[in-house]
């Protein structure tokens, strides 16, 4: 794939849509986040909503992993199944690899990603049960962003949940 030079002299940082308030979550609403702005002076805002791209509607049913999580989807041994008992796993396929892909063409290095979500979750994703237990785990677009070089991490990491820490002169991006 051509990576074209950017456009804008800031590096490149993949960020769930939702979290700039894009009305894309499965509820037809956004999770808009105050560290956005500050995180927009640093860095070239790249928005992304994997589950959108993988074809899924919105609003759309709640969906889980079931059987382990992202990575364990990606390798085939775990699915991901909506609260009506589809089977979506391959939408959330489908998503994740247009996340990396889109991360490859505008070459973004890093990602903030909505907590807790089955695509963008990167620490903590609901346990398939649907009763709101969480469990240790990372969703299916942050699995393949990280297999593909992709530091990823949540809008409720860094200081204060504040994201990444800003990138200092030599510091990849
Ligand atoms: Fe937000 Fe990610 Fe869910 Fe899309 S898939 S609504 S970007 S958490």
């Amino acid at each position: 794939m051509v990576v074209l030079p950017p456009v804008e002299d800031k590096p490149a940082l993949l960020i769930s849509a939702c979290l700039l308030g894009v009305a894309c979550n499965h509820e037809g609403r956004g999770s808009p986040r105050a560290v956005v702005e500050e995180l927009g002076r640093r860095y070239r805002l790249i928005p992304v909503c994997p589950e959108v791209l993988g074809g899924l509607s919105t609003p759309r049913p709640a969906a889980e992993m079931t059987g382990g999580d992202g990575a364990a989807v990606l390798d085939g041994r775990a699915v991901v199944v909506n609260v009506d008992g589809h089977d979506v796993t391959a939408a959330y396929r489908r998503g994740a690899e247009a996340a990396v892909m889109l991360a490859r063409a505008t070459g973004a290095t890093r990602a903030v990603l909505k907590a807790r979500s089955p695509s963008c979750g990167s620490s903590r994703v609901y346990d398939g049960t649907f009763s709101r237990r969480l469990i240790e785990g990372q969703g299916v677009t942050a699995a393949a962003l990280r297999a593909a070089g992709v530091d990823v991490c949540s809008d409720e990491d860094g200081p204060a949940g504040g994201g990444p820490a800003a990138p200092t002169a030599g510091q990849p991006s």
